[in-house]
């Protein structure tokens, strides 16, 4: 739009000007033919018409078309057209009229591809007006450079304006057709479907959206990956005790006479069934509140009294393995979370140290702090993790060893649910193998600093 309103002022004010600066030449021009012919008949008291043909024989009047000469009348004295010579006759053209009153005339239009100017002076004598001069010109060349320059003008304007059209047209579709795959990949994604990916090329800002867009559906594929193994893992996960409950209790109505011990041993088996089912709950149930963020808000509370109370409730666990428990409080420190969450991560720990430990083995915990943060290491010297599966331990229901995991009535979530927890207090869990066997659990959780932390 700019462009053509651009096109169109090239189109008229150079044309306008032109013809401007032509009007005004030709006014100095006519008036200058005026002032020669006027000054050569300055001396005469009367004109007639010997007088100014006289007068003016020496005169060359050029640039004109045509030059006048009457008396106060109005009657022509002089003409230099030579067919339709009007000397003799009476005029009253409205420049010479003008002219007999004492006024200057100056007319000229640009009509029928030509200039027409018309320009008429008084004659005086000692400051009676005797007659007037007028001269008339008719110009074609002027007129036709201004046509050529106006025809020059619109096709380089035709030209100019058909490239704008073209390669705007293009450009805007090249933007569209670009955004249009953005939309299809944004309306895929939108659909379900979150291998959509929108490839626009270019280096712009549009190809940089697609990337920021790209990047946001792999998100939401891994998010959703992991979402379906979630339920997948869960609904497998409960489907097995209930199975073996299922199982047994067939068992127990289907078979007649069974005996007692047999029943009991058959109802012991439900029960342990039953209990793993409420593990798997409680965890489950743990977990998704951390995954809405329902939390509790964090209090500064003392580590140590924790960590030892939860030593103290596995010390039985431990002595039945024949494994030596250990506490050592390097400082004592409080931590930026609830009792509970403290407490749920430190018993995971060390309930995993113990039950992945050989018979005689050891698990020593250690409380220490740092400047900022507190660490609480839980060693032990148990049948350790392989490398390859270090990385997994953390992931929900990813065990290294399922049956003995379940043997000793774990979920596959205890971790999960240690590293969800510490995240969201603004902590980190880690693991590394110890030398000489078995595996280093290191919990960083932030100091508290409104008790100041060592005491
Ligand atoms: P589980 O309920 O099976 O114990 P966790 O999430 O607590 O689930 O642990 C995941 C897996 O990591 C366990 O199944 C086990 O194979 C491994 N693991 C955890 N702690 C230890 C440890 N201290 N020593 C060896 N392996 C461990």
């Amino acid at each position: 739009m700019v462009i053509f309103a651009v096109l169109v002022l090239m189109n008229s004010y150079p044309l306008r000007s032109s013809q401007q600066m032509i009007f005004t030449s030709k006014e100095s021009a006519l008036k200058s033919s005026l002032d020669t012919m006027a000054s050569a008949l300055s001396g005469l008291s009367e004109l007639t018409e010997e007088n100014v043909a006289e007068g003016l024989a020496t005169v060359e009047i050029t640039g004109v078309s045509r030059a006048i000469v009457t008396d106060s009348s109005g009657k022509i004295l002089y003409d230099t057209r030579e067919v339709g010579n009007a000397t003799g006759y009476q005029v009253f053209y409205t420049e010479l009229v003008q002219a007999l009153q004492g006024y200057d005339a100056f007319y000229t239009t640009y009509k029928d591809d030509a200039f027409r100017s018309t320009a008429a002076a008084p004659i005086v004598y000692r400051s009676d007006i005797i007659g007037a001069v007028y001269v008339y010109e008719y110009d074609r060349s002027q007129a036709e450079l201004l046509q050529n320059l106006q025809k020059n003008l619109l096709s380089i304007s035709v030209g100019i304006g058909a490239v704008v059209l073209t390669v705007s047209i293009l450009l805007s579709k090249l933007l569209t057709v670009r955004i249009e795959d953005l939309l299809a990949a944004i309306r895929g994604v939108r659909e379900g479907s979150y291998n959509h990916r929108a490839d626009v090329g270019g280096h712009d800002e549009i190809a940089q959206i697609a990337d920021e867009f790209n990047d946001l559906t792999n998100r939401l594929q891994v998010t959703e990956d992991a979402r379906r193994r979630f339920v997948s893992d869960a609904s497998h996960e409960l489907k097995t005790p209930l199975a073996t409950i299922r199982l047994l209790t067939d068992s127990i109505l289907q078979a007649e006479n069974m005996d007692e011990d047999m029943v009991r041993e058959f109802v012991m088996d439900i029960g342990q069934e039953a209990e793993r089912l409420s593990n798997i709950t409680e965890d489950l149930l743990r977990l998704t509140r951390l995954d809405s963020g329902l939390e509790e808000e964090a209090q500064a509370v003392e580590a140590a009294p924790i960590v030892q109370r939860v030593c103290h409730s596995l010390r039985l666990l431990a002595t039945e393995k024949h494994i030596s428990l250990e506490v050592n409080i390097e400082n004592e420190c409080t931590v930026l979370a609830t009792k509970g969450e403290l407490h749920q991560v430190v018993y995971n720990l060390v309930e995993n140290a113990i039950k992945y430990n050989h018979e005689n083995g050891f698990v020593r915990v250690l409380l220490s702090a740092g400047a900022d943060q507190v660490y609480i290491t839980v060693e032990d010297n148990g049948i350790g993790i392989p490398e390859e599966d270090m990385s997994h331990i953390f992931e929900r229901f990813y065990r290294v060893d399922k049956a003995r995991s379940r043997a000793a009535g774990g979920t596959g979530l205890g971790l999960s649910i240690v590293r969800d927890t510490v995240r969201r207090r603004g902590g980190a869990v880690d693991v590394r193998p110890r030398a000489g066997g078995g595996s280093i659990f290191t919990i960083r959780l932030p100091k508290s600093r409104k008790e100041g932390g060592e005491k």
